[in-house]
C-alpha cells in the first residue's frame, strides 16, 4: 500500500493527553514495523520460528501513528524484528518528521536495530529525518558475538554500521547489549572500555522472559548491582542525575568524565511506576505492557472504517486500562503470547 497523505494534525481538536488509570502520562510509542529478523540470537529466538503476524502498508502505520500523536504522543521509536528489513521505511520516517507533537514540537523519532544494514542506511536515514539510533550488540569480541548472532560476518557488519551512524550524525548512539550468565557476562568490562573508544553509550539491560525458547531464570539474569561493582572495579563510576521522572536507564560516567553506559534494570529494580510507554505491534495490536496478556486490536477497528474520533477514543480507553506494573518472578508470572521480536523491543 502507498503512503497516505498525512493528516494535518493542526485541523485535529486536540484531545485531552494519554493517562492511565494509575496516573501515569502516556507519551512514548514503541512501534514495530515487522516482526522479521535476519538474526537468530540465542535470548531471542530459537532459530526455527520465522515472522508470525501480517505487517501493515507504511501509510497505514502512518495513520496510526498520527493518531498517537494528535493524543500526545512525543516520542515515537521504530523497531521490530529488524525494523532495517523494513521496505518503504525511510518514507515512513519522512513522513514521520514532519509531524508536531500537541505541543508544536517535531516529533522525536527514534529507532532500534541491530545494525546489520547499517551502513549504507544510515545516512538515508539522517537525511529522513530519523534524530537518534540504538544499535544491539551483545559482545565486543567477534567470535562471541557470532555465537549470540548465529550470523557469520555479523561483527564486522554491525561495526561498520555503528561507525557509518556515527558519521552521519545519529548522536548520541546508543548499543543496548543483554546480558546473561554464562553467555556474554564475561564482556562487562571490555564495553566499558569500548563506550570510551567508540564514543557511544552503552546500555546493559537486564534479560527478561520474554524469549521464543525457554532459557529465562532468576539466575541468568546480571543484576544492576552486579554490573555496576564489576565495571567499578576496573574504571570507577560516578551515577549521573535522571534527566526525567521516565528514564529507564540508571546512567553513569566514568572519573574523568570521558563515556556513558547506562543500566536498565526491568527485573530487579522495576521501573513501572514511572513507565510512559505503549506499543503498537506490526499487525496493528496496542499493547499497554511488554507483558501484557490482551492486545487491542486498532488495525481491525481502522479497516472496519472507524473515523479518527472513534479510533482516538479507542485508543485513549486501551490506555486507560494500563497495567499497573510486571510480575516477573512472581508465582502467578505469566509469558505473554508473544516473544519480544514478535511484539517490538
Ligand atoms: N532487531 C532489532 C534489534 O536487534 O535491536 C530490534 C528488535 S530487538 C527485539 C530490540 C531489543 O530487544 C534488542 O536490543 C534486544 O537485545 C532486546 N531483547 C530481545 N529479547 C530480550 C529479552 N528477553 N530481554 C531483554 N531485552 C531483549
Amino acid at each position: 500500500m502507498g503512503i497516505a497523505s498525512p493528516v494535518a494534525l493542526s485541523s485535529v481538536t486536540p484531545a485531552s493527553r494519554l493517562t492511565d488509570s494509575h496516573g501515569r502520562v502516556i507519551h512514548d510509542l514503541r512501534v514495530s514495523v515487522t516482526d522479521r529478523c535476519n538474526y537468530k540470537c540465542v535470548y531471542c529466538r530459537t532459530g526455527e520460528m520465522g515472522a508470525q503476524y501480517p505487517e501493515l502498508g507504511i501509510g497505514e502505520y502512518l495513520r496510526l501513528i498520527e493518531l498517537f500523536v494528535s493524543l500526545g504522543i512525543e516520542k515515537v521509536r521504530l523497531t521490530g524484528g529488524e525494523p532495517l528489513l523494513r521496505r518503504g521505511l525511510v518514507e515512513l520516517i519522512q513522513q514521520l518528521a514532519r509531524l508536531r507533537t500537541l505541543s508544536g514540537q517535531p516529533l522525536d523519532l527514534a529507532m532500534t536495530t541491530n545494525g546489520h544494514l547499517l551502513d549504507t542506511l544510515a545516512a538515508p536515514l539522517k537525511a529522513a529525518g530519523l534524530n537518534r539510533i540504538t544499535v544491539s550488540m551483545d559482545a565486543v569480541d567477534e567470535p562471541s558475538f557470532e555465537r549470540i548472532t548465529r550470523v557469520p560476518g555479523s561483527f564486522q557488519k554491525v561495526l561498520g554500521g555503528i561507525r557509518a551512524a556515527r558519521g552521519a550524525g545519529l548522536t548520541p548512539l546508543k548499543i543496548n547489549c543483554v546480558l546473561l550468565r554464562g553467555f556474554n557476562d564475561g564482556e562487562i568490562e571490555a564495553f566499558a572500555h569500548f563506550a570510551r573508544q567508540e564514543d557511544v553509550v552503552v546500555r546493559f539491560i537486564e534479560f527478561m522472559p520474554l524469549e521464543e525458547g525457554r532459557l529465562w531464570t532468576p539466575e541468568i539474569v546480571i543484576p544492576l548491582a552486579e554490573i555496576v561493582e564489576r565495571i567499578g572495579r576496573v574504571l570507577p563510576l560516578v551515577p549521573l542525575p535522571p534527566r526525567e521522572a521516565s528514564e529507564t536507564a540508571r546512567r553513569y560516567t566514568f572519573e574523568d568524565g570521558k563515556g556513558e553506559i547506562g543500566i536498565i534494570a526491568p527485573v530487579t529494580q522495576a521501573f513501572c511506576g514511572a513507565c510512559s510507554r505503549v506499543r503498537l505491534t506490526s499487525d496493528g495490536k496496542i499493547r499497554t505492557c511488554l507483558f501484557s496478556q490482551v492486545e487491542h486490536d486498532l488495525y481491525g477497528r481502522m479497516r472496519a472504517g472507524e473515523n479518527d474520533a472513534e479510533l482516538r477514543s479507542y485508543i485513549a480507553r486501551t490506555v486507560q486500562g494500563k497495567e499497573a506494573r510486571h510480575h516477573i518472578g512472581e508465582p502467578e508470572f505469566m509469558k505473554p503470547s508473544r516473544s519480544m521480536v514478535h511484539i517490538g523491543g
